[in-house]
């Protein structure tokens, strides 16, 4: 028992000892004994009504008392000084972490469950046209109403960010990420990348308007090769050069051609259009014969095209990246082997293409990096047998415009297999 508790029985005693020796003294013992309990009693109602006194009244300092009630007065003020103590330290944090995101360039926008605006900061006000406090408590699609960024909402997938345009100035894009938090509650991230997409749209203008420069002088030095090739006027030495320089100059055309068609499907980033039905049987065959025709080895290709359905995409980009990946199965592959080109029809409706080779391989660490331009394997190999090391980034290209993306699956010495899934909205049986 504390030292506390000993007090207040001790209190108790001597009342009951008190009262039973004045009730001895002069009779009417139990009256004396009610009248002892009556003053124990009155005190502690007294000490309650000073307790909550106390805690209605804004007194920092507990009144004084003694025994089991100044230790409740004592336990109760230190109590309540920490309390206030932690209420000032998260003020603090809150207030410092308000300063933060204010001051950064990116804007912050705080939604709650139904994606109503909470807080913003400075930044956000600035990016999507906010003003602060008579538009918190809105839905935030009252503000933002890309029909982009309704979807991503109602999709409810927030591992990647969307690119939109500036509800305040079209001229800007903005890049919005949600980043889900706490209990159901929601950071929207604003960034402007409008600088970054003006310096893409240079580069991208620099290359394809270098490209189509270079491709009017190389048609006159192809023209002239041509005539010195089909001509004896030069004698027999020259014929190896003149060879040398048609190929390069074919080389040259290639990368041009492929360095154009690069820099348009980067350039228009919207979906590709669902107007023409391609009849991709038809067009694998047309791929395939032009392919064996230009392969200067003896690969077997085979043809498995039993899938029964058409796509609906463009047809020049399809032709692109298809012959890309079967002209890329022959490069990479030793002479005798078999190439296998399949259409078929894949799991929930959609339709699958793939090129299986038993070619070189890719080794696994190179495999993310083969879509990206210019990157490649073994460049003098890929030199050598006319490749552009664009190929792979075109075939990317075409297909994100087709909903698709591409699967590589890869052995060093056994093969390769690409893959392209083309989603059932674009697959007509
Ligand atoms: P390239 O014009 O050099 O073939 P691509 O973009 O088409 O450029 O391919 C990039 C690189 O990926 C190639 O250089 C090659 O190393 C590798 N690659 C592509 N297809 C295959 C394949 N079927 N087998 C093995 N390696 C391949």
């Amino acid at each position: 028992m504390s030292r506390n508790w000993g007090g207040e029985f001790l209190l108790l005693a001597a009342l009951l000892i008190g009262s039973l020796l004045l009730g001895l003294l002069f009779g009417h013992l139990a009256w004396f004994l009610v009248l002892a309990l009556v003053i124990f009693l009155a005190r502690w109602f007294w000490q309650l009504y000073r307790l909550d006194e106390w805690l209605d009244s804004r007194r920092r300092h507990p009144p004084e008392a003694w025994g089991i009630w100044g230790h409740v007065f004592d336990e109760y003020y230190r109590l309540r000084r920490r309390q206030y103590k932690s209420k000032k330290r998260l003020a603090r944090v809150i207030r410092e972490f308000r300063e933060s995101t204010a001051a950064m360039p990116d804007g912050t926008l705080v939604l709650d469950e139904e994606f109503r605006i909470l807080w913003c900061n400075e930044s956000a006000s600035r990016l999507v046209g906010l003003v602060s406090k008579r538009d918190l408590g809105q839905p935030v699609v009252n503000l933002i109403r890309s029909p982009r960024f309704v979807h991503y909402l109602d999709a409810g997938e927030f591992e990647q960010a969307i690119e939109i345009r500036s509800p305040v100035d079209d001229a800007r894009t903005l890049v919005l990420r949600l980043v889900p938090y706490g209990n159901s509650q929601y950071l929207l991230i604003i960034r402007d990348i409008t600088r970054l997409v003006r310096l893409q749209a240079m580069r991208r203008d620099f290359v394809a308007n270098a490209s189509h420069e270079l491709r009017s002088p190389l048609t006159v030095l192809a023209g002239y090769l041509d005539m010195l090739a089909s001509g004896n006027e030069l004698g027999p030495e020259w014929d190896k050069p003149v060879a040398e320089m048609q190929a390069q100059c074919r080389r040259m055309t290639n990368l041009l051609n492929d360095l154009l068609e690069l820099s348009r499907l980067e350039t228009d980033e919207t979906d590709a259009s669902y107007d023409e039905i391609v009849d991709v049987e038809g067009l694998i065959h047309r791929i395939c014969a032009d392919a064996q025709a230009a392969d200067e080895r003896t690969h077997v290709l085979e043809i498995d095209v039993a899938c029964g359905c058409s796509l609906r995409a463009v047809p020049g980009e399809l032709h692109s990246a298809m012959s890309n990946l079967v002209t890329n199965a022959l490069r990479y592959s030793t002479d005798g082997t078999s190439v296998r080109v399949c259409w078929r029809a894949g799991d929930n409706g959609t339709a699958v293409f793939e090129v299986i080779d038993q070619g070189i391989g890719i080794e696994r660490k190179h495999i993310p990096f083969i879509t990206q331009r210019f990157y490649r394997v073994d460049s003098s190999h890929s030199r050598k047998t006319g490749g552009t090391g664009l190929g792979l980034a075109i075939v990317k290209h075409v297909l994100k415009r087709h909903g698709s993306e591409l699967e590589i699956e890869s052995e060093p010495g056994k093969g390769s297999t690409f893959r392209c899934v083309f989603p059932a909205e674009r697959v007509v049986r």
